[in-house]
């Protein structure tokens, strides 16, 4: 089964949520010999109580992401920004029943991967020697079974000293958006 389009982000504390128990073998084998409608059941209760924990999780994460999704250098231009919305005396983050899946980036991801720039991709001068200028971002969720992760792939960009033309590092196949 695949989970990894489920927005979900690391919390720094603990929310205080039950763990998530995984089905045994034992269990999914005796509803599979009652029939179709075990089965069923038994799934519906299982994503159901994971799609709770995930809605959680999204909340939480709304709740956290004022900061995120932006680089620390683009902080300078507008310290300042005021929501433009009223209060509207709910609670902040995914309301009840909320079934949006906005993926918005963490600001601190649990593992980042470099892929490095070596050299232009341009005219092939290398560029090894050359100050990266800055990263750009893509970040994977992914929901392993036991823990969340995020990994954040940076991508090297340099600009040749020769062609004067930049050349971003390559993402993985796979990684195609800024998060995802
Ligand atoms: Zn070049």
């Amino acid at each position: 089964m695949n989970f990894n389009i489920v927005k979900i982000a690391k919390t720094e504390h603990n929310i205080g949520m039950e763990p998530i128990r995984l089905l045994t073998d034992d269990e999914i084998s005796i509803a599979y010999d009652q029939g179709k409608e075990a089965v069923v059941k038994l799934f519906h209760e299982t994503l159901g109580k994971l799609a709770e924990h995930i809605q959680r999780l999204e909340d939480q994460a709304a709740k956290n992401s004022s900061n995120s999704g932006k680089p620390p250098s683009s902080d300078g231009l507008k310290k300042k920004t005021q929501s433009l919305r009223r209060p509207s005396g709910k609670k902040s983050g995914g309301q009840a029943g909320h079934k949006g899946h906005t993926l918005k980036a963490v600001a601190k991801p649990d593992q980042v991967e470099l892929h490095r720039v070596k050299d232009c991709k341009h005219c092939h001068a290398s560029l090894a020697e050359v100050a990266t200028q800055g990263y750009e971002k893509r970040q994977v969720f992914e929901v392993p079974p036991v823990r969340i992760q995020v990994t954040e792939h940076q991508a090297e960009i340099k600009e040749c000293p020769i062609c004067h033309q930049k050349t971003v590092g390559e993402f993985p196949e796979a990684v195609t958006q800024p998060v995802q």
